[in-house]
């Protein structure tokens, strides 16, 4: 292993360029009240599965993306009160003082980069269960948020606010402010979206009062106006009030004196916030995945807000091309570019179209695991971007990279999403790299999957690592070598990763969860024969115990090639994991589009080519059906022949050191696959694998959360 020094990437030292004349409107610097943001690049609140419990990991990740060039960066929604208490999931406080130590963390480390912080000051209202806190939740009209799945859903249904309740909530922004100052933010919110408590004022559905707060647009509107004005009268001009507002229920609303109610809102408000930022309602149709919403898909929600406003706006909509973006600031639609996946996915962002090296952008993929770990209850990870979380824990960084002091060579064995990003790690920190992969197309998994439905824009995985990969002196790629272990052995390399993927089985499990042997039968396929367009018969079934993307997405294409297509899960929705990733409710719209047939909570129990046998999870009952074809996509085993092999030609001699990386090492996401390729390269400088633990900030004796 080589010792280390460290070096920068093309994209931070090298200054390849002038900004492109189109794209300098971008970096024009956006008065926000009493503040002025930098440049247009805005990274608006989201989620970070990151609290007070790990305040370094947090600003460092906060601080990753000032560094980068988003001038305005925002936290996650942060709450005001115990009443507002989102657990499990992770969310932040500023329920006391001793919740401002952590948080002036992040803002320090934004403003090291000359960029303004943000706070998300929130409270849930009927959203949120109080599950630690054990408060009722708070509403205008005692009238429940209705989950529809089974992780989000609770049996506490909130309680109707009194106008002393509404005075208290008030008073609680008021108190949140003050601490949000002493922490040093600069733009502070009021949040009125996503179904929390100021959306539910703004819905004549949520809200039936029939005092000032209910009734009229006027009334609806007070409650809002009023968290705004306390936030401004306590910020005074040391800092900004912003107004994240979701307008697509109120767009589709008819108003009597307005285009629509969302308009009425908007004039109502106009010049009360110091800045609009403005989005959807539910985080599957704000946050949308690339497999069903293209990039700028909330324009003809948002679209008439600057019409009404002198104050900025800003928006988001997936955005990571700079025309795209220039377009949206051209065209009077927005004032700043919203960016939450777009700045994980690559946080110099920024910094790439300001030195020209647009080609450079990590662009995001819309896959939404970052949303799904927010949903597991852990910090941000993102397929696109390893390092993303990582920032303190493992103190990797997406654009600087340990050198490796003696100039070693790599060899890495397999073209997939594990083998290119271990070999483009590898290649920055200045190992001599040799990449081989045995078919005519790079990408592994990501070539073969992105051909079917919905699933192009995924591509980028593939296609910035061999872009990326070409730009560098020190790489050689090879398609069609197909590498056994002599081969491997004789290019003579310091390192040999084998990034050889995971192959389909034909296994199925019991109805008690116990694995059986595969099944053996002519008709019977895995996906990549569906890859390789091998899948024969006119009916078929898919059978999906994956339950993430793929099984829905193989129903979808075989439907489209005019199959009669059943899809069959145990569980107890199809692709039931693509709820973590917001994807559930428009995969259901794609199959029912498609024609496909479903069953859920059945088990597979037999197959004769001609009939498959389905079972009821719960009550056995059978259901057969005619099909001439099933394919499985259930279980992947690790193809590590060639390491096997490996190992034993070498017969433990330390020299070359030779590792197994992503699927081939442990089978999971695309996601897990980059990671892992990406680890395996830092490896090779980093002394110490073992990440850092955060710990929270500790007030010297502890504060009261409550009564304040
Ligand atoms: P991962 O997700 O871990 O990157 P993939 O299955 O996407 O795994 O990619 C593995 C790649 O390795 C595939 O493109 C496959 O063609 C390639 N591969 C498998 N065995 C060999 C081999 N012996 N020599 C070269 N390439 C190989
Ligand atoms: Fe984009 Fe996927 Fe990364 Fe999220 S996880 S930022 S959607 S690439």
């Amino acid at each position: 292993m080589g010792q280390s020094e460290h070096i920068s990437s093309p994209a931070t030292e090298s200054h390849l360029g002038a900004c492109h004349p189109s794209h300098q409107v971008l970096f024009e610097p956006v008065q926000i009240g009493p503040v002025v943001a930098p440049n247009r690049f805005y990274q608006v609140p989201h989620a970070s599965g990151m609290t007070e419990t790990n305040p370094r990991v947090r600003a460092a990740f906060r601080e990753t993306k000032a560094e980068g060039g988003w001038g305005v960066v925002s936290t996650g929604a942060v709450s005001i009160h115990p009443s507002s208490d989102d657990s499990p999931l992770p969310f932040a406080r500023l329920w006391n003082d001793a919740d401002i130590a952590s948080h002036a963390l992040s803002t320090e480390a934004i403003h090291r980069h000359g960029s303004l912080a943000a706070v998300e000051l929130w409270h849930g209202g009927a959203a949120v269960m109080n599950r630690t806190s054990r408060l009722p939740p708070l509403s205008p009209s005692g009238i429940s948020w209705a989950a529809t799945h089974v992780g989000f859903m609770g049996q506490l249904r909130p309680k109707k606010m009194t106008g002393a309740d509404i005075d208290e909530v008030l008073h609680w922004q008021r108190l949140a402010t003050r601490r949000a100052l002493d922490a040093g933010f600069d733009i502070l919110y009021v949040y009125a979206g996503m179904g929390y408590l100021g959306y539910e004022f703004l819905l004549p559905e949520y809200n039936h009062r029939d005092d000032g707060y209910g009734g009229s647009l006027e009334n609806r509107v007070r409650f809002v106006r009023e968290m705004l004005e306390v936030t401004r009268d306590e910020a005074g001009s040391r800092a900004a009030v912003a107004l994240r507002i979701s307008l697509e229920e109120l767009r589709g609303k008819v108003s009597d004196h307005y285009e629509s109610e969302a308009h009425g809102v908007v004039d109502l408000l106009s010049d009360v916030p110091d800045l609009w930022d403005v989005k959807m309602d539910s985080s599957p149709t704000d946050c949308g995945a690339s497999r069903f919403r293209p990039e700028g898909a909330h324009e003809p929600i948002i679209d008439f807000v600057k019409r009404m406003t002198d104050r900025p706006v800003v928006g988001v909509g997936r955005f990571t091309s700079p025309d795209t973006m220039v377009s949206q600031i051209r065209r009077g639609v927005l004032d700043l570019i919203g960016g939450a996946r777009a700045s994980i996915a690559d946080p110099f962002l920024p910094t790439k179209i300001r030195e020209g090296n647009s080609d450079a952008i990590r662009e995001c993929i819309g896959c939404n695991i970052c949303i799904a770990s927010w949903h597991d209850g852990v910090p941000v990870r993102c397929t696109q971007n390893a390092t993303a979380g990582e920032e303190w824990r493992r103190g990797w960084h997406p654009e600087k990279f340990a050198k490796t002091a003696s100039p070693e060579s790599v060899l890495i064995v397999g073209g997939g999403p594990a083998g290119l990003e271990a070999a483009l790690v590898a290649a920055k920190q200045g190992f001599e790299v040799t990449i081989a992969e045995q078919t005519d197309e790079w990408g592994g998994r990501v070539q073969a999957e992105t051909q079917l439905p919905g699933l192009a824009t995924w591509r980028r995985v593939r296609d910035y690592r061999v872009w990326a990969l070409s730009q560098m002196g020190n790489v050689s790629m090879y398609t069609n070598s197909e590498l056994d272990a002599d081969a491997a052995l004789s290019l003579g390399t310091d390192h040999i990763a084998i990034a050889t993927g995971a192959r389909w089985s034909k296994r199925l499990y019991s109805a008690l969860e116990i694995p059986s042997e595969p099944l053996d039968l002519p008709q019977l396929f895995t996906p990549e024969d569906v890859f390789t367009g091998a899948v024969s018969g006119d009916r078929v079934l898919v059978f999906d115990y994956d339950n993430y993307y793929l099984g829905g997405v193989i129903a979808e294409h075989l439907a489209t090639l005019g199959k009669q297509t059943h899809y069959a899960t145990p569980a107890g929705h199809a692709s039931a994991w693509t709820f973590m990733t917001n994807e559930l409710p428009f995969v259901y719209q794609a199959l029912s589009r498609s024609g496909v047939n479903l069953h859920t909570t059945t088990n597979l129990m037999r197959f004769d080519g001609t009939h498959a046998q389905l079972q009821n999870l719960f009550n056995a009952e059978p259901i057969e059906l005619n099909v001439d074809a099933i394919v499985i996509v259930g279980h992947r085993e690790p193809r590590d022949a060639l390491y096997q092999s490996l190992i034993s030609s070498a017969e433990g001699a330390a020299h070359p050191s030779i590792s197994l990386v992503g699927d081939a090492l442990a089978p999971g996401a695309i996601v897990h696959a980059v990671y892992s390729g990406h680890s395996f390269a830092r490896g090779l400088v980093e002394t110490e694998t073992i990440y850092l633990r955060d710990e929270p900030v500790v007030p010297a004796k502890p504060l009261r959360v409550f009564p304040q």
